[in-house]
C-alpha cells in the first residue's frame, strides 16, 4: 500500500518568509478587540437564551472578549428530540454525500483560519503556533473522516455462503452521539468528535468546554454553512452538571464522545450505565500522568529541546505532555544543569507574540491548583528551576513553568494538568521497578524514550502499556493519519483519534443474509 496516498494533511505557514508572517499577524491582530457574541444553537437557530456569560480571556482576564448564552437541559431534550427524528434519513444518506459536506467545513476552516486562532488564542490562552496547528488539525480531521467514511462505508461487504445464499455486510450509524469536549483543544477536538460522528451517519449534540463556547460556535456556523442540517448538529453550550449530566442519562442517545478528566470519565460511565436504554457505547479520551525514559546513551542536548517542548507547549495543558522524566543516574547531572538553563530562557507571556514560549493556564481555578501542586511537590523534591514571570503575567492567570526533581512517581497524587515538570533519577538495575512504577500508575496515553541502543528502546517501549510512544523525539502533537491518539486504562477507552479505525467506534454493523 502506497501510505502515503491519497491523502495530504493541511498545508502549515512559512512564517520566515516576511511577506506571509506580517499579512498573517496584521489579519490576526484585526480580530484583536472583536467582541463575539454566541449562543446555543437548534434546528439551524441561535437561541436566545436567558443566561449569558461573559467570556474573558486566561493572558488578561479583565479583557472581556464576548458573550454567550447558554442553555439549559430543556433545550438539550428540543436538541435530542429533534436530531433522533433526523437520524433515519441522515444515516440513510451516501457517506460521499455527508463526506463533501465535512470536506467544504474543512474548506471553511481554512477560509476563515484567522478568527479561528485569533479566538483560540483569545479564548483559550493558545499560543499563535498553537492556534494554526488548532486550525489544521481541525482541518485535517474533517477531510480524514470524510475520506475514510467513504472508504468504509460505500458498498456492503460480500461475505461467503452456501450456493443461492447472498451475505453482505453493511457499517451505519448509531444514533444521536453526545459529543462532550475540553477546552485544551477548543476546535480540534471539538470537531474531531463531531466529524467523526456525522462522517458515520450520526447525528450530533455538541456541548463544549464551559471555557471555551465561542469558537465552537464558530466552528458549528460553518459546519451549517458547509450544508450540515439544523436538525442533525445541534449545539447546546453551557454547565457540564447540567446538560451532559442530563444528556447522558437519556434512554434515547446512541453513544457518548468524550474528552476531558478520568472523574468525568468515569462518571459518564456510570450514569450509561445506571439507564435503561440502549447500551451504548462511550468514547473517553482523559488524560496521563505521561512519562519519558533517558538512559545513559541518549544525547543530553537532544533531550532537553524535547523535554522542554513535551512539557511546556501549550502550558503543559495536553493530555499528552510530558510530566515526569526518569533519567538514568550516570548521566543526570548533566540532564539536570542543561535542564536548569533552559528553565531560565523559557519566555512566559503574552500568547499572540511569537517570541512567546508559554502562555498562561485556563482560568483561576487551574492557576491555583496547579500552584499548591507545586507548592506541596516542593517539600517532597528540590526545585530545579523555573520560568522568569515578567510583569506582563500579573494581569492574567499564569503559573511559572516549574522543574522538580522527585524520587517517586508515586508522589504525584494531586491533578498536575499545567506547566509542571518532575524528574525522577534512575538505576540501570532497577529498570523493571521503573517500568512497574510507570505502569502501576494506570494511565496509558503517551511515554517517550531517548536512548541510542535500539533494543532496549523497544524492549521499554513494548512493555509500557500506553496508547502513544515516541523514541528521540518529543511525545506531543500528534498528526491526524500519523500518529493515531489515544489511550488505555485511566487514560480512556482507546479508539485512536485520527487513525485508520476511529470510525468504527461510531458505528454498528448489520448483516443482511438473503436467500431470495
Ligand atoms: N493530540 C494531542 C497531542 O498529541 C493531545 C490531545 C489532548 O490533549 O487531548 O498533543
Amino acid at each position: 500500500i502506497d501510505i502515503l496516498a491519497p491523502r495530504k494533511n493541511s498545508s502549515g505557514l512559512n512564517m520566515n518568509i516576511h511577506s506571509q508572517g506580517d499579512e498573517f499577524f496584521d489579519k490576526i491582530r484585526s480580530f484583536q478587540n472583536n467582541h463575539w457574541q454566541g449562543g446555543p444553537i437548534v434546528n439551524g437557530e441561535l437561541i436566545e437564551a436567558d443566561h449569558r456569560v461573559a467570556v474573558t480571556s486566561p493572558q488578561q482576564t479583565s479583557h472581556q472578549m464576548g458573550t454567550i448564552g447558554w442553555g439549559d437541559a430543556k433545550l438539550a431534550e428540543k436538541a435530542l428530540t429533534s436530531a433522533n427524528k433526523a437520524f433515519p434519513a441522515w444515516t440513510r444518506t451516501k457517506a460521499d454525500e455527508r463526506a463533501v459536506k465535512l470536506e467544504k467545513l474543512a474548506d471553511l476552516l481554512e477560509e476563515n483560519m484567522h478568527e479561528l486562532i485569533a479566538l483560540c488564542t483569545l479564548e483559550a490562552g493558545k499560543g499563535l503556533q498553537d492556534g494554526i496547528d488548532e486550525v489544521r488539525e481541525a482541518v485535517d480531521f474533517c477531510r480524514y473522516y470524510a475520506i475514510k467514511a467513504r472508504e468504509l462505508m460505500g458498498e456492503g461487504e460480500a461475505l461467503p455462503g452456501p450456493t443461492g445464499e447472498k451475505n453482505e455486510l453493511f457499517v451505519q450509524g448509531r444514533g444521536t452521539f453526545v459529543c462532550i469536549s475540553p477546552w485544551n483543544f477548543p476546535l480540534a477536538i471539538f470537531l474531531g468528535q463531531v466529524s467523526a460522528a456525522l462522517a458515520t451517519g450520526n447525528c450530533v449534540i455538541a456541548k463544549p468546554a464551559e471555557q471555551t463556547g465561542l469558537v465552537a460556535y464558530r466552528a458549528v456556523q460553518l459546519a451549517l454553512e458547509a450544508g450540515i442540517p439544523g436538525d442533525v448538529l445541534h449545539f447546546v453550550p453551557g454547565n457540564g452538571g447540567e446538560i451532559g449530566a442530563y444528556l447522558v442519562g437519556q434512554e434515547n442517545i446512541g453513544g457518548v464522545c468524550f474528552t476531558g478528566s478520568t472523574n468525568t470519565a468515569q462518571s459518564i460511565n456510570r450514569a450509561l450505565a445506571a439507564r435503561t436504554g440502549a447500551i451504548v457505547p462511550l468514547i473517553a479520551e482523559t488524560g496521563g500522568q505521561n512519562a519519558m525514559m533517558v538512559d545513559s546513551t541518549a544525547l543530553p542536548e537532544q533531550v532537553v529541546t524535547d523535554v522542554v517542548h513535551s512539557a511546556f507547549t501549550s502550558a503543559g495543558q495536553r493530555c499528552s505532555a510530558l510530566r515526569v522524566i526518569y533519567v538514568q543516574d550516570d548521566i543526570a547531572d548533566r540532564v539536570i544543569e542543561l535542564l536548569k538553563g533552559a528553565m531560565k530562557e523559557l519566555i512566559v507571556g503574552d500568547p499572540i507574540d511569537h517570541k512567546t514560549d508559554v502562555g498562561p493556564v485556563i482560568d483561576g481555578v487551574a492557576k491555583t491548583n496547579l500552584e499548591q501542586h507545586i507548592i506541596d511537590i516542593q517539600q517532597a523534591g528540590k526545585l530545579i528551576g523555573e520560568a522568569p514571570m515578567p510583569e506582563y503575567t500579573q494581569g492574567g492567570t499564569f503559573v511559572a513553568p516549574t522543574a522538580i526533581e522527585i524520587d517517586s512517581i508515586s508522589q504525584l497524587v494531586r491533578e498536575n494538568f499545567g506547566p509542571i515538570l518532575h524528574v525522577i533519577r534512575f538505576k540501570h538495575k532497577d529498570i523493571d521497578k521503573v517500568i512497574d512504577d510507570i505502569n502501576n500508575t494506570g494511565f496509558g496515553l503517551t511515554f517517550g524514550i531517548h536512548s541510542r541502543n535500539e533494543t532496549f528502546a523497544y524492549d521499554v517501549a513494548r512493555r509500557i502499556n500506553v496508547g502513544n510512544v515516541y523514541i528521540n523525539r518529543n511525545q506531543i502533537g500528534a498528526v491526524v493519519g500519523v500518529q493515531p491518539f489515544g489511550g488505555q486504562g485511566l487514560s480512556g477507552t482507546g479508539p485512536k483519534a485520527g487513525g485508520p479505525h476511529y470510525l468504527y467506534a461510531f458505528m454498528t454493523e448489520k448483516t443482511f443474509t438473503d436467500n431470495i
